[in-house]
């Protein structure tokens, strides 16, 4: 008997629905087995489609793209209601991902759209009346719908969407499962690791950098100490640090509170022994983009009571 598919893209850059493709011939003996029900990108269904259907009569539904919009969240909210397992599919709806960068500025909007613009009503507490269809902060799936699974990834790769239709093919999926493995990346990356100590920190283009040696090693950051493995260390196989696109590992938490502390225990000015600061204190300043680095994907999660915060202290100075 063939599982019932959906497949919705919010506000992503359509990479997501793309990476299907990266499995290649199996992609063939994955579509003989599903009854694909809603996939605008893929074959012509439309909201209303979706309407006609009965509550939970999906079996997996993927949500890729970050919740940006009021049509966003509606299409969440419907997709939840019409599906048994819901998942969000991609570092987008899984963190927020790159366009969640934008809850730093939230000028951005009116940069954008104009001086007159007004954001939708958020999920709690916007006036009721504002006419936008554009939300305030950019939203993780999980913040407007409950989320059974996750598929990381930016996009996800190959072997873990192979692994998740594994899974959902043989009804083997639990909730709160996420498709990568709970050690850091730094497990399986074979770049070697021996200096531990960082006396400048760069950025790749501006070091000639050691394909053997670990980035961290050579003073450019890598996310791969707080992140999920299970890419096979495509990255730093491929010439480039980790970013981070498959979320931070259980025991990381907050990836970039984790890096930063695994940063500041590298960096040493002086010689064995001897107390560098300030000099220390030097070297971290030659961090270009923090923010950017850190929260690369995971902004509009972990970042979000502070971008509250702001638009709260705003509101008072106002
Ligand atoms: S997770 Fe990456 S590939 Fe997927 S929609 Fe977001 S930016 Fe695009
Ligand atoms: S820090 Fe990066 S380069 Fe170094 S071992 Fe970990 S994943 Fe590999």
């Amino acid at each position: 008997m063939k599982v019932n598919l959906a497949v919705y893209w919010t506000g992503g850059c359509g990479g997501c629905d793309v990476s299907f493709l990266e499995l290649g011939p199996n992609l063939l003996g994955v579509l003989s087995r599903v009854e694909i029900v809603f996939w605008p990108a893929l074959v012509d269904t439309k909201r209303e489609d979706l309407e006609r259907l009965p509550p939970r009569s999906i079996d997996f539904a993927l949500v890729n793209g970050v919740i940006r919009t009021a049509e966003n969240r509606e299409m969440a909210e419907l997709l939840r209601e019409k599906t048994k397992f819901l998942g969000a599919y991609g570092a987008c709806a899984h963190l927020g991902g790159i366009p969640g960068l934008a809850n730093q500025a939230h000028g951005i909007l009116e940069s954008v759209f104009g001086p007159n613009f007004r954001p939708a009503p958020p999920i709690e507490g916007y006036p009721e009346d504002a006419p936008a269809q554009v939300l305030f902060e950019a939203l993780p799936l999980e913040d407007v719908v409950s989320v059974d699974f996750v598929v990381p990834g930016c996009p996800p790769p190959a072997g873990l969407v192979a692994r998740f239709f594994q899974a959902a093919l043989e009804g083997q999926i639990s909730l709160g499962q996420v498709f990568a493995e709970e050690k850091a990346l730094c497990e399986e990356c074979p770049r070697k690791r021996e200096e531990r100590r960082i006396t400048r920190v760069a950025r790749p283009h501006e070091v000639l950098l050691d394909g053997e040696k670990c980035f961290l090693d050579q003073g450019v950051v890598c996310m791969g100490p707080v992140t999920r493995a299970g890419c096979g260390a495509a990255c730093p196989k491929a010439g480039m640090p980790c970013t981070g696109c498959l979320g931070p590992t259980p025991k990381a938490g907050d990836p970039g509170l984790a890096m930063l502390s695994a940063l500041a225990s590298l960096v040493r000015a002086g010689e064995e022994g001897e107390a560098a600061f300030p000099e220390e204190d030097k070297i971290l300043d030659g961090f270009v983009d923090p923010i950017g680095t850190l929260y690369k994907y995971a902004f509009a999660k972990y970042a979000r009571s502070l971008a509250q915060l702001t638009k709260r202290r705003e509101g008072m100075r106002a």
